[in-house]
């Protein structure tokens, strides 16, 4: 759905094919990284995102236990979306961009997305349509495909397809294209067998029950759950690694959830799935010819740190504005095979991650000393307490792996001869170096630098007499390269940015930067349209 927004957004025509007849009915990702919500601002759907979910006052603490109705071991503060968002606009708080990290369903965000579909006549939506098979023909690919409800075919012919089908993909399948890595990893947590269950809970009368979290984990060495609010009314998703190899059925689901939540607080099973954790797969390639890949069809990651999705979103973008300056004639001849370079070292880096988080949280150890109200079992609590409070604090503030990625072998971006800050989880280092992601400014009150961006390139102009502007706007324009000039006179923009000049593309990513325009400024248009 992003991919199709931002074609639509473009109008640049797309079908968009789903072999369900509406969107997904079942919570999956649930934090939305400030990078997929600053695409969501842009795409005008930030905010409603926000309103859907948890009440703005409502905490998005991560918060450790032995049972819900248990033990305290852990928790790490973090305010409601209302404070974040107020925090964000005042500079301060731990994600310096436009929009905080969200800690929202996906349910709700696929919701906000399928509406926003509708505002693009150019996004043809064809629910209940399942692909069969593609093949290439020259200039074109025929996709063949199936009305699920009555097996009626028809064949699409398409400049290009994107197989954003999900970690089954067939049309991954379909390229020979293979995935790399590691599949079954066993751990205490986040390997293994598990359920997604969405349910509802409330806590019998009298019983001893958390203050409000975003997410609960149960650690005791019966059963390990990831409980996570989702409306903060009592609608929650419960992730629980399935203690007994048996048939999964709504019986084995409610004595599960009873015993992490220690008390009968189960009032109902909405729907339950199973699903795998302890993936880190990565595609072979991001495409052959014509057809690419994009989200879990290229990568399978385990849900610790939150990254399969906003991933998937990222790669949705960068994929995007090339397929539509192709489209609109012009993107060069290297453009699409620049997809791939940018976005699979990135997949293999966030995956590398969230196998860490899942190896740092997953193998957390304990005995059943840490339920008993002994010496013993308050020194077992202090110390998983500690190593679980360390935890959260790096798998849930990571502004370093959502903010601080870069494209470091770009063919659309020259070295500018400046090392690059250290990639780290926590630490995010604000840097225009070409290839990494333009840094954030306010420039008043509510409206970021992002807000004022053009749809494709921008050039920042932050000194200079604006000679080396109109070269650079002479060669983009030979190419019929959309470019905008934004000229900001501030003292902190040119200390953030460190020359007087940044061209920053659509992607919001920066390609180049010089304190006068390039000697070959032709060569600075044609390589960032691929040419
Ligand atoms: C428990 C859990 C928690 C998670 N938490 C997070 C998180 O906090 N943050 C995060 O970023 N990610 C998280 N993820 C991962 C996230 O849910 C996925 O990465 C994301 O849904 C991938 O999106 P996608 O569009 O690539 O694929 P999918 O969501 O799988 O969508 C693929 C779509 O393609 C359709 N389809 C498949 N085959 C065909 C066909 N042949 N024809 C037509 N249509 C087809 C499917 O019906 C589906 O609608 C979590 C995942 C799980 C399981």
């Amino acid at each position: 759905m992003v991919l199709a927004l931002e074609l639509g957004r473009r109008s640049v025509g797309c079908v968009l094919l789903n072999d369900k007849p509406g969107i997904a009915e079942a919570p999956k990702a649930n934090a939305t990284s400030p990078r997929s919500m600053e695409h969501l601002r842009r795409l005008g759907i930030a905010r409603r995102f926000r309103d859907l979910g948890l009440a703005p006052d409502y905490p998005t603490d991560v918060a450790y236990f032995t049972r819900l109705s248990g033990y305290e071991l852990a928790r790490l503060p973090m305010p409601g979306w209302g404070a974040a968002v107020a925090e964000t606009a005042r500079g301060e708080g731990p994600w310096p961009g436009p929009e905080p990290a969200h800690r929202g369903s996906q349910l709700f965000l696929e919701q906000v997305l399928y509406e926003r579909l509708a505002d693009f006549p150019a996004i043809e939506r064809r629910f209940g349509w399942r692909f069969e098979r593609a093949s290439e023909r020259g200039d074109a690919v025929d996709v063949e495909t199936v009305e699920v409800a009555t097996g009626r075919s028809k064949i699409i012919t398409a400049d290009y397809l994107v197989g954003c089908d999900g970690g089954g993909s067939r049309v991954r399948k379909g390229l020979g294209i293979e995935l790399e890595g590691d599949a079954g990893v066993v751990r205490a947590f986040m390997g293994g067998s598990m359920v997604a269950a969405h349910i509802r809970l409330a806590p019998p009368a009298g019983a001893r029950w958390p203050r409000p979290a975003w997410q609960y984990w149960a650690v005791n060495p019966e059963i390990r759950a990831l409980i996570i609010a989702i409306d903060g009314k009592g609608r929650y998703v419960a992730h629980i690694q399935l203690p007994q190899r048996r048939p999964l059925d709504a019986g084995y689901v409610r004595e599960i959830i009873e015993r992490a939540a220690g008390v009968p607080a189960l009032q109902e099973i909405i729907s339950f799935v199973p699903w795998t954790a302890g993936y880190r797969l990565l595609a072979q390639h991001y495409g052959a010819g014509r057809v690419f890949l994009a989200g879990d069809s290229a990568h399978l990651f385990t849900p610790t740190g939150g990254m399969g999705m906003n991933t998937g979103i990222d790669d949705a973008v960068n994929l995007a504005w090339k397929l539509a300056a192709i489209a609109k004639g012009w993107g060069g001849p290297k453009l699409l095979a620049s997809y791939e370079t940018d976005r699979r070292p990135i997949g293999a880096r966030n995956l590398a991650w969230s196998k860490r988080f899942a190896d740092s949280v997953g193998t957390t150890p304990a005995t059943p000393a840490i339920e008993t109200d002994s010496d013993e079992g308050a020194r077992e609590r202090a110390a998983i307490g500690k190593r679980l409070a360390a935890h959260a604090a790096h798998e849930f503030l990571i502004p370093g792996i959502h903010l601080g990625f870069r494209y470091e072998n770009s063919p659309l971006t020259g070295p500018d001869g400046t090392a690059a800050p250290p990639d780290a989880a926590n630490e995010y280092t604000p840097t225009a170096r070409p290839g990494h992601r333009a840094p954030h400014l306010w420039l008043a009150s509510g409206v970021a630098l992002y807000d004022r961006l053009g749809p494709e390139f921008t050039l920042l102009q932050l000194g200079g007499s604006g000679a080396g502007a109109a070269a650079i706007q002479q060669a983009f324009a030979a190419r019929g390269v959309p470019l905008e000039v934004l000229r900001l006179e501030r003292a902190a923009a040119r200390a953030l940015y460190q020359r007087d000049y940044a061209l920053i593309g659509p992607d919001q990513m920066v390609y180049w930067r010089g304190d006068d325009a390039p000697a070959d400024a032709a060569a600075l248009a044609d390589r960032v349209r691929g040419a």
